[in-house]
């Protein structure tokens, strides 16, 4: 009993029970707090898991109950307290006297702290970022400026629909948000992600016509920013393919508000891992084109005729409207009428439907199909390999006319 005289923290994992109490209750008299395993009870102490960030250390317990469940949750503390916050801690620490002395009233400190830790300041991005001497220089400005944080707008990409297909970048900046400016085609389970207290702004715009959103959003983006407010501007898929991030950027840059982008998977890419279309294997192409056959009616000639090539995947966004103009457009220019055309439907999201065709029949089988928007279309010979390489969601529906006869083959073979 005495050997555990003079220790801090006694562990016990004899797995002998009369030598774990023996243990526990030593430790008890000599008032040295014990661990004993797998026994939460005669424990006084259990050891977390441990998210470590130094400065900041986070210790995740389960009090003995169950190691694996922490060991989840710390994966996912982890993914969310990444080791940029280990920079930010040191960070803080050695402006922390500093921001003391310049700011007396501790309801502004507190502000102060609020808006820098909340994204809205560049000094969090900037030491993120790695940047420590600018960051310093921002933080110098910011004192000197009596202490008012700017508004900051991030473009993130929320990707295609799957929770899962954010990136690091984007969960946080969703997390420091005051306000959310999303687009309609943003899943609700991503919005749900969102720092509880963000404000939540559906600015929707569907294919046509949206021009004058637009300047409805450039004001919001302005009076959220004017009121020092962490806007995020969340777009479906890349904020950069056929996103108009390019113009909100424009927008900002020349009103002098300060902005991150982060990108996101877009729908061709994202439609085509989900689909178990390879946009580029090599069988069947060399090259991949992100097309929007938004106003197929102004492509030149010329273009057509490159589109055609029939070792280049084609991967068309809003091509449902205009699918009629776009196949004949190919068929004229030269690609094989036999080309399959694969339709991904709500792609990356539980409701998935995969139709596969060919370019003679795409227009009469999304029609008795009845393909909505959002709808991907993949042209050219890597299309045919979602049928066999598909793996989420429904099973694909293959209207090609040498399946059907394969499979009339193969029921003739067995009849
Ligand atoms: N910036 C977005 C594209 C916006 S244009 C991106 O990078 O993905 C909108 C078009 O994208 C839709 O008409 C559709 O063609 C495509 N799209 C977006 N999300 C989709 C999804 N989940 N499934 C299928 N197509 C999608």
């Amino acid at each position: 009993a005495d050997d555990v005289a003079g220790a801090r923290l006694v562990v016990a994992a004899t797995g002998i029970t009369e030598v774990n109490r023996a243990v526990a209750a030593a430790a008890e008299s000599h008032g040295i707090l014990a661990n004993i395993v797998d026994d939460s009870a005669l424990s006084t102490a259990t050891l977390g898991a441990i998210v470590d960030r130094s400065p900041i250390v986070i210790a995740i317990s389960t009090e003995g109950s169950a190691p694996a469940l922490a060991r989840h949750i710390r994966a996912r503390v982890e993914a969310l307290v990444d080791e940029s916050y280990g920079e930010l801690g040191r960070f803080l620490a050695r402006w922390r006297s500093r921001i003391k002395d310049a700011i007396t009233v501790v309801a502004e400190r507190r502000r102060l702290y609020d808006a820098l830790l909340d994204g809205a300041g560049e000094v969090a991005s900037l030491v993120r970022r790695g940047r420590p001497t600018a960051a310093d220089e921002a933080m110098t400005t910011l004192l000197a400026s009596g202490a008012r944080p700017g508004g900051r707008v991030v473009l993130v990409g929320a990707g295609p629909g799957d929770p899962g297909l954010l990136t690091l970048n984007a969960l946080r900046a969703l997390q420091s948000a005051d306000v959310v400016l999303h687009d309609r085609l943003v899943s609700p389970e991503i919005l749900k992600l969102a720092r509880r207290e963000a404000e939540l702004i559906e600015v929707g715009k569907s294919a046509g016509g949206h021009s004058v959103a637009q300047d409805a959003i450039h004001r919001l983006l302005r009076e959220h920013t004017a009121r020092g407010h962490c806007v995020v501007r969340l777009k479906g898929g890349d904020p950069f393919v056929f996103g108009r991030g390019g113009e909100e950027l424009e927008f900002l840059r020349a009103a002098g508000i300060d902005y991150d982008v982060v990108p996101g998977i877009t729908a061709a890419v994202g439609c085509a891992a989900y689909a178990g279309i390879p946009l580029t294997h090599r069988d069947h192409a060399e090259s991949v084109r992100f097309v929007t056959a938004h106003c197929a009616a102004q492509i030149p000639p010329n273009d057509w005729r490159r589109l055609a090539d029939p070792r280049e995947t084609l991967a068309i966004y809003m091509g449902v409207g205009t699918l009629s103009d776009v196949t004949r457009e190919l068929l004229r220019h030269g690609r094989a009428p036999g080309t399959p055309v694969a339709f991904v439907e709500n792609g990356c999201r539980p409701e998935q439907r995969v139709v596969i065709a060919t370019l003679t029949t795409a227009v009469d089988v999304a029609a008795r199909e009845a393909i909505r928007s959002p709808s991907l279309l993949i042209v050219g010979g890597v299309a045919a390999l979602g049928g066999t390489l598909h793996w989420y969601g429904a099973a694909p529906v293959d209207h090609r006319p040498d399946r059907r006869g394969a499979r009339d083959a193969v029921q003739v073979a067995v009849a």
